[in-house]
């Protein structure tokens, strides 16, 4: 009998509920008093150095000499205040999570005497033993040196270990000696900054007052949540993030009726508990509820800006971790944990606005504002069109590969839903013959802008096929994967939606030029009927799960890139190094960083998924499934010595396909290890990771496609692997 599971099971049966320490008071009592927030900053500081930093953090320019000691020190005051012993730069290496060196305030001075310290100095930069980030050849030996440095773009905050001893984290971006960005933090700033120059100026030409527009994103975080000992109980769990073997549940999600249930009390205490975290931090969560597949669940906050949104969300997911460890919970943020049921997404909820308070994305009742928003409507989905491959890239790793392109999953087509009244009213704009306004006629009338709804929320119907969807007054990317950093993907959308931008800027300053400023409307939407008819392919409403649209896809020419090496390319695709360049967001070298560094994640996750199919299907079930094939040989050849042949004959019928499926599992074992091997001997990257994805990957479905027969023959009080119905209904 399988230990380790039935124990496991009884452990997850038997759990109490931690005490969850219920905040006093409102939320606004407590939201935020983790961070080192603004309004602690002005307590603290000088007028004249809280107006610096202020300054550096609209522009997110870095700070240095006087002021930085006096930040320190009032960092130091605060953090210590509250219990923190020690201080580390937060930062955002290329392997996706985030990285944490913690010093201690605590130095012994000269005399002997204890003292705490924190410099300015020590603030600003630091030097972490970066050779072990992945740098993607950027970091040749001699200029091995990774620095960190503050970016009082998002504020400081304090983590809490399980003693109650505290850390205080300083945002950082990172960085080689030579200056070359190696987190994804740094990019996403860059990013920011240039879609703020091209979007402020195409909303000038509607509103002169606007000086600054900002990126806005609001993530929705799907996850998985298992018992700790049950996910203890699954090797597979534990070394890839996600099953490699199971047999589907009988009841899964067809029933529909987990989906917005009453949440278990176990997962509530936990989601409390962690949300009250969350909020310490600044992190202003608002909804959850449980997802579509049984154990899964969703949390969601109010929108920020995006660089925030980003910092807040990946360090959501590290504060999710740690509290559920103390519910004695796993949670699984793999894209794919179970086949057969859903998958978890993030939905990067993504707008732009201006600091005159108006959402670019959003109309109104002024037809001014009206053609604004159609501006920026139509050149996002332009950008969208013209960089389709890049935004996949972002989004292409091992485990999010499940969710795009898989056999189970909807394909990898990158495709824009908008809604019946934006479609109709575009397609309107496309027919129009020409734009010509006569004196005294109303330009908004006679060029149809009036017929945008003021607000589209309502009749937005909501299609959750698309992975790119308008939903009233911002957009929704719904491809990027739940085990993600949004840094990238969102990144990717402002730089080339700024590129766009600028490129309209162009257009509409040559032909203001040509034509002259008397029919603006006329010439902004003679543009946008351009872009509009050059990128309309791309546009689709349909089930973005069906076959038929792979077919439909094809004939329109949109990529439907299956595979992560191949999706990875845009990465260093000539045109994606002139936007990137271009934009100052990242250079060559950097672009050419990441495509490696992604390549070479993609080839570790596969080989070590690879490495754990062999040693589950050979240690775990092929020696099962002999071990349960001697007892029927025992059972059958007692009946026959019974005399009982015939009755015999059903027995050895299951003795036979047991060894069919122990003998195709065990040869394709084998073939996946050369596979592996073939792999491995590669010099490119590239090449490795091509046979990894096309000859080393196939084996997994062939082999589990048996193991997963086999659990369905083979006495239950045998199977030594946690069944997906304890894994997910057991709490
Ligand atoms: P749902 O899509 O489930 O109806 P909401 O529309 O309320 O939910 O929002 C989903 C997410 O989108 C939330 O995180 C929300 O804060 C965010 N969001 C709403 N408006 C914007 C915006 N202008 N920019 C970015 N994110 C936004
Ligand atoms: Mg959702």
């Amino acid at each position: 009998m399988s230990e380790l599971r039935w124990k496991a099971i009884q452990v997850a049966q038997s759990r109490a509920i931690p005490e969850v320490e219920i905040p006093s008071g409102k939320v606004s009592d407590y939201y935020r008093s983790n961070t080192f927030t603004d309004e602690v900053m002005k307590e603290l500081l000088t007028a004249e150095s809280y107006e610096k930093v202020s300054q550096a953090i609209r522009s997110g320019e870095n700070i240095e000499g006087k002021v930085a000691d006096e930040v320190a020190a009032a960092m130091k005051t605060w953090a210590i205040s509250k219990g923190a012993t020690h201080y580390t730069h937060w930062f955002q290496p290329l392997t996706g999570g985030t990285a944490e060196k913690h010093d201690s305030f605590f130095d012994v001075a000269g005399d002997g005497q204890a003292i705490e310290k924190f410099k300015g100095s020590a603030l600003v930069q630091q030097e972490p033993d970066a050779s072990s980030f992945p740098s993607g050849g950027l970091r040749a030996t001699f200029e091995a040196r990774g620095y960190t440095a503050w970016n009082p773009s998002t504020p400081a905050f304090i983590l809490y270990n399980r003693a109650g001893s505290g850390t205080l984290c300083i945002p950082s971006v990172f960085f080689s000696y030579s200056g070359e960005l190696l987190d994804a933090k740094s990019p996403l700033i860059n990013s920011t900054a240039c879609l703020d120059k091209a979007a402020t100026s195409v909303a000038k030409i509607f509103d002169e007052k606007v000086t600054r527009v900002t990126a806005t994103c609001g993530i929705e975080q799907e996850y998985f949540l298992i018992d700790k000992a049950l996910y203890l109980s699954r090797p597979d769990l534990v070394m890839c993030g996600r099953t490699v073997f199971g047999h589907s549940l009988a009841k899964g999600q067809q029933l529909e009726d987990h989906y917005f249930g009453s949440i278990p009390s176990r997962v509530n205490a936990f989601m409390v508990d962690f949300e009250f975290e969350a909020l310490k931090l600044g992190i202003p969560l608002r909804t959850r509820h449980n997802e579509v597949a049984p154990g899964q669940f969703e949390v969601a906050p109010t929108f920020e800006e995006v660089n925030v949104a980003s910092d807040h969300n990946i360090l959501l997911m590290d504060v999710m971790k740690k509290v559920a460890s103390k519910h004695n919970f796993q949670v699984l943020f793999h894209e794919k944990p179970f086949a057969g049921i859903n998958g978890s997404g993030k939905h990067n909820n993504w707008s732009v606005s201006t600091d005159t308070g108006v959402n670019l994305l959003s109309p109104s009742d002024d037809p001014n504002r009206k053609l604004m928003f159609i501006t920026f409507l139509v050149n996002v989905i332009k950008a969208v069109y013209d960089h389709a491959d890049m935004l996949r890239a972002t989004v292409a790793t091992a485990s999010n590969e499940h969710r795009l392109g898989a056999n189970e999953a909807p394909p990898a087509i990158m495709s824009i839903f908008l809604g019946s009244t934006m479609t109709r009213v575009l397609e309107e704009l496309e027919n129009k013959e020409n734009f010509d306004i006569a004196i005294g006629e109303n330009a908004y009338v006679k060029l149809g802008i009036n017929k945008i709804p003021s607000i589209l929320l309502d009749n937005t119907d909501r299609n959750r096929t698309s992975p790119f969807a308008f939903t009233g007054n911002k957009f929704e990317f719904r491809a990027v994967g739940s085990l993600a950093n949004s840094a990238t993907p969102m990144m990717v959308l402002n730089t080339i939606v700024a590129k766009q931008l600028e490129d309209f800027k162009k257009a509409y300053d040559a032909a203001i030029a040509k034509e002259g400023d008397s029919n603006k409307e006329g010439v902004i939407l003679q543009i946008l009927k351009d872009y509009y008819k050059a990128s309309k392919n791309i546009l689709f409403e349909g089930n973005g799960y069906s076959k038929e649209w792979e077919e439909e896809a094809a004939r329109r020419g949109l990529s439907n890139i299956k595979d992560v090496p191949e999706a990875l390319k845009a990465y260093i695709s000539p045109k994606t190094i002139e936007v990137f360049e271009a934009m100052k967001v990242l250079n060559k070298r950097e672009l050419h960083s990441r495509y490696e560094v992604r390549l070479e994640n993609f080839i570790k996750k596969i080989q070590i998924e690879s490495r754990v199919i062999g040693d589950l299907a050979q240690n775990h079930v092929v020696s099962t499934a002999v071990k349960y094939q001697t007892r029927l040989a025992e059972t059958a050849k007692s009946l026959v010595d019974l005399g009982l042949k015939e009755e015999a004959d059903p027995i050895i019928n299951i003795i036979k396909t047991i060894s069919y499926r122990v003998k195709v599992i065990t040869e394709n074992v084998k073939l996946m290890t050369d596979a592996r091997k073939k792999a491995n001997n590669q010099a490119d990257v590239h090449e490795t990771a091509r046979i990894y994805s096309s000859e080393v990957k196939p084996y997994f479905d062939i082999i589990r496609r048996q193991v997963d027969k086999l659990e369905l023959m083979i006495d239950d009080q045998d199977w030594p692997l946690t069944k997906y119905r304890e894994l997910l209904y057991v709490r």
